[in-house]
């Protein structure tokens, strides 16, 4: 049972980071809870114990190593019970935080949906998830209040259609981002289909890399919008054109947010399609042979790569895993424009169009979602796509389809053009559901965006407003114009209430870097669409010709 590492693990002796836990230095024993339980068995494994033992006897007889571990490789989180405040979250033990319910993830890579598994997913959020159904701004879809003697139906329903939940969340190759209008839209530098569809079937669910040190996040794009956040991967593949070889990709290693945010640094070397899967794999074996082990917050790749640099990062990759030198290559091209969702009406390179359209923060269900698939199918798509900022497109559409599509998008609130403040806001799954939170965040957020429509509808910048329910980085606070951090706040009467440490000015793109934390500043949940109206009309006030919000 115990899970071994990988045969090509190399064994060399290493004396720097001996404490690290680092197989490659040999260091094989685990040294915290999550090692132990993951060496004691894979967690893939844990598939099967639910299908043949924990559907039967139900949530109370799951072994808690699984419960709490391995479901994850699943996409299986135990979900936040109701009712309990943010005030707690700190202070409760896990199982007194739980609820009997599960937050199930299903992995969409390059977020590619037919219509057929669009309408499965809307019905099983009918049938066994209470409705629910989130878009994630990593191109997954979410359910809650999932049981866990559902689970083999479930796998069966999402199975029979192609889709899975196979590593959609633990220490493991996460879902692979993609352009989500990848080999149809007309600027197209690239087409990176072929390389992720190549990774899939090489690495999800095979235990060579189902022990990372910890999750590992991916993303391939060959769209001059650089529209799958590149720079927050531990692993990025962003289309360019090298001046001899002609179109390819440029390699990034070692971005993440979460509480040490780091962007990602770019290797210099150019990969041609083909190579990709092999330079992946050779970036995802570095991190799980090298990759620190001892202490969680201290686990993802970009802790390596801080300590090596990217020259000796390049360096290993080429030389023990590749066993050649990668070309060297130029850095990607200044985003053609601000946005990167693909909302609205494009033309594709076949002459078809493309439709993005933007729900509130993510949230839509799966009566809605069905709705979709059914509008999609009668305006003659069978393609659609989920996107990084929350958002869906719908592919393939003649030009006399556009408008009827277009205004049947609209009468179900999904809005093909909307206001800036809909278009880039977006909220993680906050107190609702989730086990870490400390306050309430997709209300929030859809309450803000109605505010702001109401309050500045003559705003009309390119805004991105990301809102987290605590410091982790789901909703990608750092990178956001205005990002609003989830915490206890104290009120004019003195008072412990739910609100936000402000961030301001992060970006995504050339000019990436990190918000400012305004320092003191804090808001009530009541006190936000106020403050958030306040900073933009001071923007609105003030800017010069040309200045964007965040600069
Ligand atoms: Fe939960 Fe915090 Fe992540 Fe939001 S940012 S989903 S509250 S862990």
């Amino acid at each position: 049972m115990a899970a071994t590492p990988a045969s090509s693990t190399p064994k060399r002796k290493v004396t720097r980071h001996r404490g690290e836990g680092q197989w490659a230095a040999g260091h094989f024993t685990p040294l915290n809870g999550n090692e132990q339980f993951k060496k004691d068995d894979d967690g893939l494994n844990v598939r099967t114990r639910i299908e043949t033992v924990y559907a039967h006897i139900g949530f109370d007889g799951i072994d808690p190593n699984d419960l709490r571990g391995r479901m994850r490789w699943w996409g299986l989180y135990t979900q936040r019970r109701p009712g309990i405040d943010g005030g707690k979250t700190a202070i409760l033990e896990p199982h007194e935080l739980e609820d009997d319910y599960f937050m199930l993830r299903v992995r969409i890579d390059g977020g590619r949906l037919t219509v057929a598994q669009l309408r499965t997913i809307g019905e099983i959020s009918q049938t066994y998830a209470r409705g629910t159904a989130d878009l994630t701004d990593r191109q997954n879809i979410q359910f809650h209040w999932i049981r866990i003697e559902d689970m083999p139906v479930i796998w069966q329903k999402l199975e029979a259609v192609g889709l899975s939940t196979t590593e959609a969340c633990g220490d493991c190759p996460r879902v692979i981002l993609g352009s989500p209008v990848a080999g149809i839209a007309a600027d197209e530098i690239i087409d990176g289909t072929p390389a992720l569809e190549e990774i899939q079937r090489r690495i999800v669910g095979n235990k060579d890399f189902s022990n990372l040190p910890r999750k590992f996040k991916s993303a391939i794009s060959g769209s001059p919008l650089l529209d799958v956040v590149h720079e927050i991967n531990d692993v990025a593949f962003v289309g360019v054109v090298h001046p001899e070889h002609g179109p390819g990709f440029d390699l990034w290693v070692g971005g993440g947010l979460s509480t040490n945010p780091r962007l990602g640094e770019r290797l210099g070397a150019w990969v041609p399609l083909d190579e990709v899967p092999d330079v992946y794999t050779g970036v995802i074996s570095i991190f799980r042979d090298y990759g620190y082990r001892r202490l969680r917050n201290r686990a993802r790749l970009k802790f390596l790569l801080a300590d090596w640099g990217t020259e000796k990062f390049r360096q290993v990759l080429e030389d023990e895993y590749l066993q050649r030198k990668l070309v060297d290559g130029p850095a990607p091209a200044e985003p053609v424009e601000r946005w990167r969702d693909h909302v609205g009406v494009h033309r594709q390179k076949d002459g078809k169009f493309y439709v993005g359209f933007a729900p509130r923060v993510g949230r839509v269900d799966g009566s809605l979602l069905t709705k979709v698939a059914d509008l999609a199918a009668q305006h003659g798509s069978d393609r659609l796509r989920t996107t990084a900022e929350q958002k869906m497109i719908v592919l393939d559409v003649t030009e006399e389809q556009v408008e009827s599509l277009v205004a049947g998008l609209e009468a179900l609130d999904l809005r093909v053009t909307p206001s800036p403040f809909r278009r880039g806001t977006m909220a993680c799954t906050g107190i609702e559901f989730c086990k870490l939170a400390i306050v309430e965040t997709k209300e929030r957020g859809k309450t803000l965006i109605d505010e702001l429509e109401a309050r500045l509808p003559q705003f009309d910048e390119p805004l991105t407003i990301n809102i987290n329910g605590c410091p982790n980085a789901c909703a990608r606070i750092q990178v956001a114009d205005i990002g609003l951090k989830g915490q206890l706040v104290t009120d004019e009467n003195g008072e412990q209430v739910e609100g936000f440490q402000v961030h301001l000015g992060g970006a995504l793109g050339l000019e990436a870097g990190f918000g400012r934390k305004v320092r003191g500043l804090k808001v009530t949940k009541d006190g936000l669409p106020d403050y958030v109206e306040r900073v933009l009309n001071r923007y609105l006030d003030d800017r010069q010709d040309g200045e964007r919000f965040a600069q």
